[in-house]
């Protein structure tokens, strides 16, 4: 049965990405007295959050009568993994398909003293930027909070990581950097991204997610003050013309704009650029120089993406010298640039690869 706060809205309430004071309302409606209605939130807050329970018959310290009442009208349903690759270097990518059939992919990338989740916040993007897989499917929906904080449950699942607060875990870090633009559906990221900061849910401190926008300039002040996470912006291009056509969204709020929007962006952390490096389009010494010019007094790191290609993409990658010259530009100007190294190219890791894969897989 779907889960009521899926969009069939008939099945059971899905509890996963209520906040606390939602999860007494659902206790209330089920007739716990108001007296012992926080308690019972918290410790149903801590069994989903702290220690993964996905069976209320787990919660042990709860009433069996109540459990056996949340059994009867609520869901701690995950999505389904439709699928999952792993490459040979550990990065994990699996797609997780939803109560109404819909798919989104997340990414577990793990490095040597951490290890970095990478989720979606959307089914397919409006956003259309021209180097990106996801870009090319229509938008279907936004995924709810529940729907993204579940990918972060999934992912401690497979990981085999409960209870999440232990020191030693893989998953250390959350990127909202998959499917999606974030801060295209802020609401739902801000209720989810409050339940994985919570020290009684995820426990992930602020400093260890990064929300990357591709430049919904209104949104970026409100997420740094209300959020306070680290901050990474798609740049791409250092001149309005190309980034019109590699970032459409440019056209709305353009480099300028977006840059005086990080100067005061409220958080003391550096902001990362990501610039996805697409020979003769992007990748000039002058470029670079522009870069650097560009970024002046903005606590600022650029990530130099090798561009991934999926069939038939428009663009190719740089060449390593040329990687390697415009790093050495930017860092001559005292940015750090590192040029990221390539993960999981045995498996489909392009955002979106996956996704596509499955329904050619399945249309055939
Ligand atoms: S880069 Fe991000 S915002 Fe742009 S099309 Fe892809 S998913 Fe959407």
């Amino acid at each position: 049965m779907p889960a009521r706060n899926d969009p069939d809205g008939t099945g059971p309430v899905s509890l996963i990405g209520l906040p606390r004071e939602r999860l007494e309302a659902e206790l209330a409606a089920l007739g716990v007295p108001e007296g012992q209605r926080r308690m019972r939130a918290r410790q149903l807050f801590r069994w989903i959050y702290a220690r993964g329970a996905d069976a209320f018959s787990r919660m042990t310290d709860l009433p069996a009568e109540l459990r056996d009442r949340l059994a009867e009208h609520c869901s701690l349903s995950r999505p389904r993994i439709v699928a999952e690759q792993r490459s040979a270097d550990g990065t994990c990518k699996w797609l997780l398909r939803f109560a109404d059939g819909q798919e989104v992919e997340s990414v577990f990338i793990p490095e040597e003293d951490r290890g970095a989740l990478c989720i979606s916040t959307q089914v397919g993007c409006t956003l259309s930027c021209s180097f990106c897989h996801t870009g090319t499917m229509p938008l279907v929906r936004n995924l709810s909070a529940g729907e993204i904080l579940a990918q972060m449950l999934v992912a401690r699942d497979m990981l085999g990581e409960w209870p999440s607060g232990r020191p030693g875990r893989l998953f250390t870090n959350l990127v909202v950097m998959g499917m999606g633009e974030p801060l295209l559906n802020y609401d739902n990221l801000a209720t989810a991204l409050r339940i994985a900061m919570d020290p009684a849910g995820l426990d992930l401190s602020k400093r260890r997610i990064t929300v990357s926008t591709s430049g919904v300039v209104p949104r970026i002040e409100q997420c740094g003050r209300e959020l306070g996470t680290g901050l990474a912006i798609s740049l791409h291009a250092v001149r309005d013309a190309l980034r019109d056509r590699l970032v459409p969204i440019n056209r709305r709020w353009n480099i300028a704009t977006l840059l005086e929007a990080c100067r005061h962006y409220p958080s003391r952390r550096a902001i990362t650029f990501e610039y996805v490096m697409l020979r003769g389009v992007n990748d000039s010494d002058a470029d670079a120089r522009e870069l650097v010019r560009l970024l002046r007094g903005i606590p600022a790191k650029v990530n130099l993406i090798p561009f991934n290609p999926w069939p038939g993409a428009p663009f190719v990658c740089s060449s390593n010298d040329r990687m390697r010259a415009f790093a050495a530009i930017i860092e001559a100007g005292n940015i750090a640039a590192p040029i990221r190294l390539p993960r999981g190219r045995d498996i489909l890791a392009a955002c979106g690869q996956l996704k596509t894969a499955s329904q050619r897989h399945r249309a055939a």
